[in-house]
């Protein structure tokens, strides 16, 4: 025996209505589909936080802007044909990470502060606490090239 969950009636354990009150003893419909969302919202909640947990640690180990550093006393010169504008300088490796990979973009200005191109280099070894002595090549418009700014350093 068992009580009714609507009229505390004694009925037996197998009915799957209550014969004092006629309401159903089986858990309604509604309530498995509240249940059903309920678990759904929850496990997509928790895969999410293991997606932002997964890309926080991410972002942990490519800590490249720290790890790649461009040196101070780095600079920008036409060649001595007036063909082609190099900035030169050092990326300085501040991990233990030996890199397979190092490259290095620069993006040039002209004098009015004009977008002309990009700077260019690449390296396919930079080792643990190294120093790389990187020569980067401006192709656009070398002739009018007045400034540059750093704009990336890659690594892996
Ligand atoms: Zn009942």
């Amino acid at each position: 025996m068992k009580k009714c969950k609507h009229c505390q009636s004694e009925i037996d354990t197998n009915v799957k209505v209550c014969p004092v009150c006629g309401k159903s003893q089986s858990i309604p419909t509604w309530l498995i589909v509240i249940i059903v969302i309920a678990v759904i919202c929850v496990l997509v909640a928790m895969v999410g936080e293991g997606d932002t947990a997964g890309k926080k640690e991410q972002t942990g180990t490519t800590t490249k802007e720290e790890n790649l550093v461009l040196e101070d006393g780095h600079s920008g010169s036409l060649d001595e044909f007036g063909a082609f504008y190099y900035v030169e300088g050092y990326v300085k490796n501040n991990s233990d990470k030996d890199y397979e990979y190092v490259d290095i973009e620069f993006t040039a200005y002209d004098s009015e502060g004009n977008t002309l191109g990009s700077c260019y280099d690449n390296t396919s070894s930079l080792e643990a606490n190294g120093r790389w002595k990187f020569k980067a090549s401006c192709i656009d418009e070398t002739d009018k090239i007045a400034s540059y700014k750093l704009k990336e350093i890659n690594g892996y």
